[in-house]
C-alpha cells in the first residue's frame, strides 16, 4: 500500500510529464508545498524515485564518453581519467575525461531495458543477414 506521500510524490511526477516542467520546477513546488500545506510531506522527491525505481525493476548506467574522438566510452568502473583510444595515425586521444569542476565532458544514461530491446534487435538483424546470406548462397546460379 503507497502511503500518502507516495502518492503525492507520483502525482508530480504526473504533472511534469503532463506538462514537461523540470526537475528543478518539481523540487520547487514539492518545497512551496511544504511550507504551506496542514500536513507537509517527510520524504523527498529523490526518495521517491529511487523506491519507484526498485518497484519497476528498472535500471541504468551513467556512461561517459570523449568527445574528442566520439570513439571511447567509459565503463562506470574504469579509472582512465583521460581517453585512451589509440588513432589511425597510432597517437593517443588523451582527452581529459573531466573538466576542471570534476565533472564529465560527456554523460550518456543507458536504460538497461533500452538497451536489452538493441541487443535483441542486433540479433535479430544479425540473423535476417545470416538469412539472406545463405538465401543468395543457395540461389545462386554461377
Ligand atoms: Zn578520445
Amino acid at each position: 500500500m503507497a502511503s500518502k506521500d507516495d502518492l503525492f510524490f507520483h502525482e508530480v511526477r504526473v504533472l511534469q510529464r503532463r506538462t514537461r516542467c523540470s526537475n528543478f520546477v518539481c523540487a520547487e513546488f514539492v518545497r512551496a508545498y511544504r511550507k504551506l500545506a496542514p500536513n507537509p510531506v517527510e520524504r523527498s522527491l529523490k526518495d521517491f524515485d529511487t523506491d519507484a525505481k526498485d518497484a519497476a525493476g528498472s535500471n541504468y548506467i551513467i556512461l561517459n564518453g570523449c568527445p574528442e574522438c566520439n570513439r571511447h566510452v567509459y565503463l562506470p568502473t574504469e579509472k582512465a581519467m583521460t581517453c585512451p583510444f589509440v588513432k589511425r595515425d597510432g597517437n593517443i586521444c588523451g582527452h581529459p575525461r573531466f573538466d576542471t569542476n570534476k565533472k564529465p565532458f560527456e554523460v550518456r544514461i543507458l536504460f538497461l531495458l533500452t538497451c536489452f530491446f538493441c541487443l535483441y534487435a542486433i540479433v535479430m538483424f544479425k540473423l535476417f543477414y545470416l538469412l539472406c546470406l545463405f538465401y543468395r548462397l543457395f540461389t545462386s546460379t554461377i
